[in-house]
C-alpha cells in the first residue's frame, strides 16, 4: 500500500517536490519506511525538519514556524502536514491516505513528548490548534480550529492543572463552536444565538463577564446545538477530532471564498494547502495573558514604527473577528512590559533575518511570550516604495534587492490621486468594474462629453459616465475627474485613453445601466441622475454614490513643475528606486504619446523615446475635425489635397512639439490608421437631423451639405471596419495623405535641425501584411522626404519601418525586414487578429471564459505568450535574420504590463513602449525581468 501510494504521489506531483528532495535530502524521516515519501514535518525543541525555503511544501505558515523554531525563538512545538498530502486527499476522492495518517500519528507522539502532555490524557491533556496555510497567504479564507483535544473529561483535567475553571470552560466552548462550524458545518449563527441567550440569562454584557458556571451553561447549550443539527453527540475522541479537523482544513482549500480569492490574486488552484498542528498556548488564562497581531512597520504608510493590536485575556480569533475592540500595541508596553520588550526584540530580529517587513502573530500566556506566525507583510504601493528605500538606507538590503522587492504596480499607485481614507470607507460600494486606470475620482455625474466640457467650464468637477466611449469623447474625458463605463475591457478605448491621460477609469461596470439620453444611470436600486455625486477608485474598480474628497499625488506635482523635488520625500524615493532599476534593465523604455505635453510628461517619467505617436488623435484636436471631414468628403484628388494642405501646418506644429518634448530621443510616428468613417457623424444621427429639417421645410445649403455628408457616410459604411479600409490600405489608396504626413514630419525635423536640436523621426506604416504594401508606402515617404530636405537645404536622419500587427506580417517578417528599418509589434491588433476576438467586445464573454478556465487572463492586458507571443518571437527571429540591425520594439498595451514585459525581455526586444503614466512601472518591471532572466535562465 505504502509503495503504491509513493508511486502514485511521484507520478502525480513531481512539480511540488522541493529542491531539497530533488537533491536527495531526507525523503524518509526517522521512523518512516525506506522509499516512502515524507508528508509530515516536525518542529519543536529548537529544531525543525523544514525551513524558509520550503514554502511550496509546508505553506507560508509552516515554513515560517519551522524557520522561527530553528532560530530558537519561542514557538510552541508542532508539525506540518504537507501540501502534497492535501493534493492526495483530493486525488484519492476526498480521503486522507493511510500513510499520511500514519506519519501524522508518529509526529503526534513526538509532539506529546516535546510538549510534556498527551492528547486525550485526562490528567494532563495536550491541546492543539489545527491551522491551514498555503504557499501564498490567503488571510481568513481557509479554516483554523483551536483547543482541539478537549472533551467532557479533559476539560476537567485542564481545570485541575491550571486551577482555572473559567479558562478551561472558555476554551471548551470555543472549541465546540469552531469544530462545529468548520468540521460539522453548522452555521456560526446557531452557536452565537445560544451564546447570547446564556449571556442574557446571567445578565452578562461582555463575553468576559461570564463566569465558570455561565460558560458551563454555554457548553451545554452548544452540545445541544450539535446534537440537534447533526443528530449525534459532539465527538469525544480526540483522535477522531484531529482527523476530522485535518480533513476539514484540506476541504477549506476549496470553499467558495478561497476559490474567489485565488481567482482575484491569480493563485493556482493546484497547489493545495498545508495543515499545521501545533500545541496550544493560551492568551485567555487571565489578565496576565494576551494575544495579538502586528507589523514591524506601518503597512499603509511604510513608516518605520511598530504597528499592531492586541487583546488581554483572549484567544487569537477574537482580535480579527471584532467581538471585542483591540487596543493599539503601544499599550502592551504598559500592561506587560517584559513580554512587550521581548516581542520587539524578536520581531526586529525577524525583520533582519527575512530582510523585509514582517507580519506576525503572538500570544502571551501568564507573561510568557510565544510566536505563532511570521510572514512578509502585505503593504500598499506607497508603503512598498517607502520601505524598500528605507531598508537600503539601513543597509538591510542592497539596491538590487529593493528593485526586486517592489511590485511594479506599486509605483503606479504613487502617481494616482488618493481619497481621504476615512471619507471613502464611510460609503458603501454600489458596484464594481474593471480597474482600468488607477486613481481616485469624485465628481458630479455627466452623461455626454459635451456636458462634461460645459459643466467644467462652469467650474464643476465631473465624472463622465458612459455606456461606452468613442474617440470623439476625448475632450470630455480630458476635463473629467474620471471615466466610468458600463461596457468595454481593459484595453477598450476608454481604458487606453484613461491610462494615457493618467485619468482614473473604471470600465465594464456591467451592473450599471446607463441611459445617456435620459441622463441617468441605474445601479441596483439606486438611480444616479445628472449632477449627482459619484466616486470611484480606479485601482480597485469600486464605485460609490456620493462625494469623497481627494488629494493629488506629490510626484505628479513635481513632474508638472509645481513642486521642487527637494520638497517631496515621496518623489525622491520614487526617483531613487527607478534610478536603481535603470542600472539593471536591458530593455529601452519608450512612451505612447501624441501631444507635446504628453511627450514632456513621458520624458520626465524617464521614457527615452516615443514608440507610438498616433497621428489621428491629432485630427480630433480643436477646430480640426471640419478640415478632416472636408478631406474625407472630397470626391476628387485636388479637393482632397486642398484640405490636406490646411492640415499640414497643424500636423507640423504637433510634430515639432512632440520632437522637442523628447529632447533628441527617437520618435516613432504612425501614419493614419483608423477607418475614415470614425471622423464622420453617425448615419442615424444625420438621418434624424435631416428629417427634422424636412419637417421645418428647410431645403437650404446646410440641408444639401448634410445630404451629401449622409451619402458619403453611407458610401464609407463597412461591414467590418476593423478589417476594412484602414491602416496602410488608406495610404495605398490615398497616397496624398501619406505625402502630407511625411512632409509635416520632415519639415518639423528640418526646422528643429536648423535650431540646432537633433531629432530622429521613425516613420511607421501600420497594418502591413505584405512586403509590397510597405514598399509602396516607403517609396512615397522617401520621395517626399528627399524633396523636403532639398527645399529646406537640411539633411536629417530618419527611418522607415512598420508595425507588425497582422499575423501575415509576422509570418513573412523576413521579407518585410528587407524593406523595414524597424519593427514595432502592435500587440493589440495582433491579439485581436490572432484570436479573432474584437477587443471592444471581449467584455461580453471574457468573464465566462475565465470562469470556465478557458483563458486565465485577459489576452489584451497580458500577452498570450503561447499564441500571440509565438508570432512575436517568430517575427523577431525572421526579421533579425534578414536584417541584423533591425530595431524591434512593442507599442501595444502590453508594453506597460509587467508580466508581458518579462516575455519581451526573453524574446530580446530592444524596447517596450507604453502610456506615459506606465513608464515608471515599465522601468521597474524591465529591471526585474532582466534580473530574473539572468538569474533563472
Ligand atoms: P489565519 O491564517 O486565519 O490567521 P491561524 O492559523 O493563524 O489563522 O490562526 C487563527 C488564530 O489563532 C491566530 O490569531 C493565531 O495566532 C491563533 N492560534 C493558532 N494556533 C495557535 C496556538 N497553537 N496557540 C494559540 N493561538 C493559536
Ligand atoms: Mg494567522
Ligand atoms: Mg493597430
Amino acid at each position: 500500500m505504502a509503495k503504491k501510494l509513493a508511486r502514485k504521489a511521484k507520478a502525480t506531483k513531481p512539480r511540488t517536490a522541493t529542491l531539497r528532495q530533488a537533491q536527495g535530502r531526507p525523503e524518509q524521516g526517522r521512523g518512516t519506511k525506506r522509499g516512502t515519501r515524507k508528508y509530515v514535518y516536525f518542529f519543536g525543541s529548537g529544531k525543525a525538519e523544514g525551513d524558509r525555503t520550503m514554502k511550496d511544501l509546508l505553506g507560508g505558515k509552516g515554513s515560517g514556524l519551522a524557520e522561527m523554531t530553528n532560530a530558537a525563538l519561542p514557538v510552541p512545538p508542532g508539525f506540518t502536514i504537507s501540501t502534497e498530502a492535501c493534493n492526495l486527499y483530493y486525488s484519492e476522492g476526498r480521503k486522507t491516505p493511510a500513510e499520511v495518517d500514519r506519519q501524522m500519528l508518529e509526529a503526534l507522539r513526538k509532539l506529546e513528548k516535546a510538549a510534556g502532555a498527551e492528547l486525550g490524557n485526562v490528567k494532563n491533556p495536550l491541546l492543539v490548534s489545527v491551522r491551514s496555510g498555503a504557499k501564498f497567504s490567503m488571510p481568513g479564507m481557509m479554516d483554523t480550529i483551536l483547543n482541539l483535544g478537549l472533551n467532557d473529561e479533559t476539560v476537567e483535567g485542564l481545570k485541575a492543572r491550571t486551577s482555572n475553571g473559567r479558562f478551561a470552560c472558555d476554551s471548551y466552548r470555543r472549541f465546540i463552536q469552531m469544530f462545529g462550524n468548520v468540521v460539522l458545518e453548522i452555521p456560526k449563527e446557531a452557536f452565537e444565538h445560544e451564546f447570547e441567550h446564556a449571556k442574557q440569562a446571567r445578565g452578562a454584557k461582555l463575553d468576559t463577564d461570564l463566569d465558570e458556571q455561565g460558560l458551563r451553561d454555554v457548553v451545554r447549550r452548544y452540545k445541544e446545538v450539535v446534537r440537534s443539527r447533526v443528530k449525534r453527540d459532539f465527538p469525544q475522541d480526540p483522535l477522531e477530532q484531529l482527523r476530522g479537523a485535518r480533513d476539514a482544513v484540506f476541504r477549506s482549500w476549496n470553499n467558495a471564498r478561497a476559490i474567489e480569492y485565488r481567482r482575484i490574486y491569480e493563485i493556482p488552484d493546484s497547489i493545495g494547502t498545508a495543515v499545521n498542528v501545533q500545541a496550544m498556548v493560551f492568551g485567555n488564562t487571565g489578565d496576565r495573558s494576551a494575544t495579538g497581531v502586528g507589523f514591524t512597520r506601518n503597512p499603509a504608510t511604510g513608516a518605520n514604527e511598530f504597528y499592531g493590536e492586541f487583546l488581554i485575556n483572549a484567544q487569537g480569533e477574537d482580535v480579527v473577528s471584532g467581538v471585542r475592540t483591540p487596543q493599539p500595541i503601544s499599550e502592551l508596553e504598559k500592561v506587560l512590559p517584559a513580554a512587550y520588550k521581548q516581542l520587539r526584540q524578536i520581531t526586529k530580529r525577524l525583520e533582519k533575518h527575512y530582510r523585509d517587513v514582517q507580519d506576525f502573530e503572538f500570544t502571551i500566556q501568564d507573561e510568557r511570550l510565544y510566536m505563532l506566525q511570521t510572514r512578509n507583510g502585505k503593504r500598499t504601493g506607497y508603503a512598498a516604495v517607502m520601505i524598500a528605500t528605507d531598508l537600503v538606507d539601513e543597509k538591510l538590503i542592497s539596491p538590487k534587492d529593493a528593485v526586486l522587492q517592489v511590485d511594479p504596480e506599486s509605483v503606479s499607485q504613487l502617481l494616482a490621486p488618493v481619497f481621504e481614507p476615512k471619507a471613502w470607507k464611510a460609503l458603501p460600494v454600489a458596484t464594481k468594474g474593471l480597474p482600468a486606470s488607477p486613481g481616485a475620482a469624485s465628481g458630479q455625474a455627466v452623461f455626454t462629453a459635451d456636458d462634461a466640457v460645459e459643466w467644467t467650464r462652469q467650474g464643476k468637477k465631473v465624472v463622465l459616465v458612459r455606456k461606452e466611449t468613442v474617440p470623439d469623447d476625448i475632450h470630455g474625458m480630458f476635463v473629467s475627474q474620471g471615466v466610468l463605463t458600463a461596457t468595454g475591457g481593459m484595453t477598450s478605448h476608454a481604458a487606453v485613453v484613461g491610462r494615457q491621460m493618467g485619468k482614473p477609469s473604471v470600465v465594464g461596470a456591467g451592473a450599471l445601466e446607463v441611459a445617456e439620453a435620459a441622463r441617468t444611470a441605474i445601479v441596483g436600486s439606486k438611480t444616479i441622475k445628472e449632477g449627482d455625486y459619484i466616486s470611484f477608485d480606479g485601482l480597485t474598480g469600486e464605485v460609490k454614490v456620493g462625494q469623497v474628497p481627494t488629494k493629488p499625488s506629490e510626484i505628479l506635482q513635481v513632474i508638472a513643475g509645481e513642486m521642487k523635488p527637494a520638497q517631496s520625500d515621496v518623489y525622491q524615493r520614487f526617483e531613487k528606486l527607478l534610478t536603481w532599476a535603470d542600472k539593471f534593465r536591458r530593455l529601452g523604455i519608450r512612451a505612447n504619446a501624441d501631444q507635446p505635453d504628453q511627450a514632456e510628461t513621458a520624458y520626465a517619467f524617464g521614457a527615452r523615446g516615443i514608440g507610438l505617436c498616433r497621428t489621428e488623435h491629432m485630427f480630433f484636436g480643436e477646430g480640426r475635425i471640419p478640415i478632416v471631414q472636408r478631406m474625407i468628403l472630397a470626391d476628387n484628388e485636388s479637393d482632397r489635397r486642398k484640405a490636406l494642405n490646411e492640415l499640414l501646418p497643424l500636423q507640423r506644429a504637433d510634430f515639432y512639439g512632440v520632437f522637442k518634448g523628447m529632447h533628441g530621443t527617437p520618435v516613432t510616428i504612425r501614419t493614419i490608421d483608423p477607418p475614415l468613417h470614425e471622423f464622420l457623424p453617425k448615419r442615424e444621427e444625420l438621418m434624424v437631423e435631416l428629417a427634422k429639417m424636412e419637417v421645418q421645410g428647410r431645403k437650404d445649403e446646410e440641408y444639401a451639405n448634410k445630404q451629401k455628408l449622409l451619402r458619403r457616410v453611407e458610401q464609407l459604411h463597412e461591414f467590418n471596419p476593423m478589417l476594412g479600409h484602414r491602416g496602410v490600405r488608406l495610404g495605398v489608396t490615398y497616397p496624398e495623405i501619406t505625402e502630407m504626413q511625411t512632409r509635416a514630419i520632415i519639415e518639423a525635423a528640418c526646422q528643429l535641425a536648423k535650431e540646432g536640436t537633433k531629432c530622429v523621426p521613425e516613420i511607421m506604416i501600420p497594418l502591413v501584411g505584405h512586403v509590397k504594401e510597405l514598399r509602396d508606402q516607403k517609396a512615397v515617404v522617401d520621395r517626399v522626404a528627399a524633396q523636403v530636405m532639398k527645399e529646406q537645404g537640411v539633411k536629417i536622419q530618419y527611418l522607415v519601418g512598420t508595425m507588425i500587427e497582422v499575423p501575415r506580417g509576422a509570418l513573412t517578417a523576413d521579407e518585410i525586414a528587407a524593406e523595414a528599418q524597424f519593427f514595432s509589434f502592435g500587440t493589440n491588433d495582433l491579439t485581436q487578429l490572432t484570436f479573432g476576438f474584437s477587443r471592444d467586445d471581449i467584455g461580453k464573454f471574457l468573464g465566462a471564459y475565465q470562469d470556465k478556465k478557458i483563458l486565465d487572463k485577459d489576452p489584451f492586458a497580458t500577452i498570450d505568450t503561447v499564441g500571440v507571443g509565438a508570432l512575436v518571437a517568430m517575427g523577431v527571429q525572421k526579421g533579425r535574420g534578414a536584417r541584423p540591425t533591425l530595431k524591434v520594439g512593442i507599442c501595444g498595451e502590453h508594453g506597460g504590463d509587467p508580466s508581458s514585459i518579462h516575455f519581451f525581455e526573453k524574446v530580446g526586444l530592444d524596447y517596450v513602449s507604453c502610456s506615459p503614466y506606465r513608464v515608471p512601472v515599465a522601468r521597474l518591471a524591465a529591471a526585474q525581468a532582466a534580473l530574473a532572466v539572468k538569474v533563472g535562465d
